[in-house]
């Protein structure tokens, strides 16, 4: 089953707004299978954004990514990768859908609120880049018939 990596970076963890982002994700019907709380290394954060690594944000991004704790998670669920992007919204705020998180919630492309992986490749990387196999559970969720035919 597909899974995706998201994170409540620093922002959304001070502004309170963990239980409203992984609401959205278990209204839609995903499942959640992975979960904590930490405060993110210079050297994650680095090897996290390392695709952005000769971009001028960069140093900004992972000095605010380490700035405080984030909620990384894993969720899981058909064509969740893709679907968890949609949610999010555009990278801008500004420019992001109402409706979405970062369109509903954040005005700054620099306090976006939340990483979403943006491929199923990506994902997988992100996923044991950031958890332990032990820490990821399998299950199934009893409302699976009523969500999925
Ligand atoms: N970012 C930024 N300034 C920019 C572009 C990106 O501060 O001009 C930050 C922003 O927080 C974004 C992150 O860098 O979420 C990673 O950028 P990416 O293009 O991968 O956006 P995302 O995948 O998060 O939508
Ligand atoms: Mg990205």
């Amino acid at each position: 089953m597909e899974r995706t990596f998201l994170a409540v970076k620093p922002d959304g963890v001070q502004r309170g707004l963990v239980g409203e982002i992984i609401r959205r994700f278990e209204a839609k019907g995903f499942t959640l299978v992975g979960l904590k709380m930490l405060r993110v290394s210079r050297e994650l954060a680095e090897e996290h954004y390392g695709v952005h690594r000769e971009r001028p944000f960069f140093a900004g991004l992972v000095e605010f990514i380490t700035s405080g704790p984030v909620v990384a998670m894993v969720w899981q669920g058909e064509g969740v990768v893709a679907s968890a992007r949609k949610l999010i919204g555009a990278t801008n705020p500004l420019q992001a859908e109402p409706g979405t998180i970062r369109g509903d919630l954040g005005i700054s492309i620099g306090r976006n609120l939340i990483h979403g992986s943006d491929a199923p490749e990506t994902a997988q990387q992100e996923i044991s880049l950031w958890f332990q196999p032990a820490e990821l559970a399998s299950w199934d969720p009893c409302l699976g018939p009523w969500l999925v035919e």
